[in-house]
């Protein structure tokens, strides 16, 4: 089969026009890849940073956004049949431990990600175990399939800070914190606001529904928030960048009481005010990572069937596997926001 593969330990991945097709164990699925989507944690894996340079195996099979459709199943394999079209959950447990077993699979302490720790979906087939298949509603398109994954960290995200009727700021309008204002509006938000260095990411986080995108790197905008929230701030901060002053400032925005989830991966360990951020406060502070298996994946798709999200303007390109490398570019230099690429249809 044709696959992108990390073929070194160094940048870019590797066009490979015949590589095995994945073995299919006795609980696994065997999907035909329709369409993927190419993360930001596939840039780290391009460039070949620290993390990637300490994580990821080399010779794997990169991705784990797609679409696709059954192709095979194993033997003890029951639930789907050949032909279903499907994406997958791609955090991996072999359900044994505290997490696994009480409704928190997606941290589990044994969790293998695909296209991380174990091959992904940058090829023409992917292998699954069953219970991570999830079978694609009749009215979501291809396009939007294939990026349910990141959708999902922003469904999450929004689900597990409670933004109805309340105040939101969302810090860093990459793919997952548009995503997330989108999500936040169709969730009921009363208001939203937003920061992000990019004018056009701030125009489109307008155009999706926040209320006011500032610039973080004039504090000013601080001011002007806990202003219109009562003088005190917003209810609920949503950390989307990874970036040591964009969370200074978040909680700096964020009310006393108000509940702060946070997304955004920090390059480095940083230095932060716990004392007046979070202790003094009063403040909620929630790590989120992956999707709850499968209780995000049902609210994603109920948001997505209720046709109050605005996907398009996010999802900005599109290209054949076979333009690999033009894909990731369009990505890494920002301008493309969520790039797709096509393997089979
Ligand atoms: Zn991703």
């Amino acid at each position: 089969m044709r696959a992108l593969i990390k073929h070194h330990a160094g940048t870019e991945l590797k066009f490979v026009p015949d590589h095995s097709v994945p073995s299919v164990g006795p609980r696994d699925v065997l999907i035909k890849v329709s369409k993927v989507g190419i993360c930001g944690t596939d840039r780290h894996i391009w460039e070949w940073d620290d993390w990637a340079a300490g994580r990821i195996p080399v010779g794997i099979v990169t991705g784990h956004e797609f679409v696709g459709t059954i192709a095979a199943v194993g033997a003890a394999a029951t639930k789907y049949p050949v032909g279903l079209r499907v994406s997958a959950e791609g955090h991996t447990t072999a359900w044994k431990d505290y997490n696994s077993r009480t409704g928190n699979a997606h941290i589990a302490a044994d969790t293998k990600i695909i296209g991380i720790d174990r091959d992904g979906c940058f090829a023409d087939y992917v292998c699954v175990p069953e219970e991570n298949v999830w079978p694609v509603h009749a009215k979501i398109p291809d396009k939007v399939a294939a990026v349910l994954d990141p959708l999902g960290n922003a469904v999450h995200t929004v689900m597990a800070a409670g933004v109805s009727a309340k105040s939101v700021l969302i810090t860093g309008t990459g793919i997952i914190g548009l995503m997330a204002v989108t999500v936040a509006k169709a969730a009921g938000a009363s208001r939203i606001f937003a920061t992000d260095v990019s004018p056009a990411r701030r125009a489109l986080a307008k155009k999706l529904g926040a209320v006011e995108a500032f610039d973080p790197r004039d504090n000013a905008w601080i001011g002007e928030v806990r202003k219109t929230c009562r003088g005190e701030g917003v209810d609920v901060l949503l950390e989307m960048s990874g970036a040591a002053p964009a969370l200074n400032q978040g909680f700096e925005a964020l009310r006393n009481g108000g509940t702060a989830a946070l997304l955004g991966i920090f390059k480095r360990p940083e230095a932060f005010d716990w004392n007046r951020q979070v202790i003094f406060k009063g403040c909620t502070v929630l790590g989120i990572n992956g999707r709850k298996m499968f209780e995000t994946w049902y609210q994603m798709e109920e948001l997505l069937l209720s046709g109050r999200l605005e996907l398009s303007d996010i999802i900005t390109h599109e290209f054949p596997i076979e333009q690999f490398k033009k894909a990731h570019e369009t990505m890494i230099s920002g301008e493309g926001i969520k790039v797709v690429m096509s393997v089979n249809g």
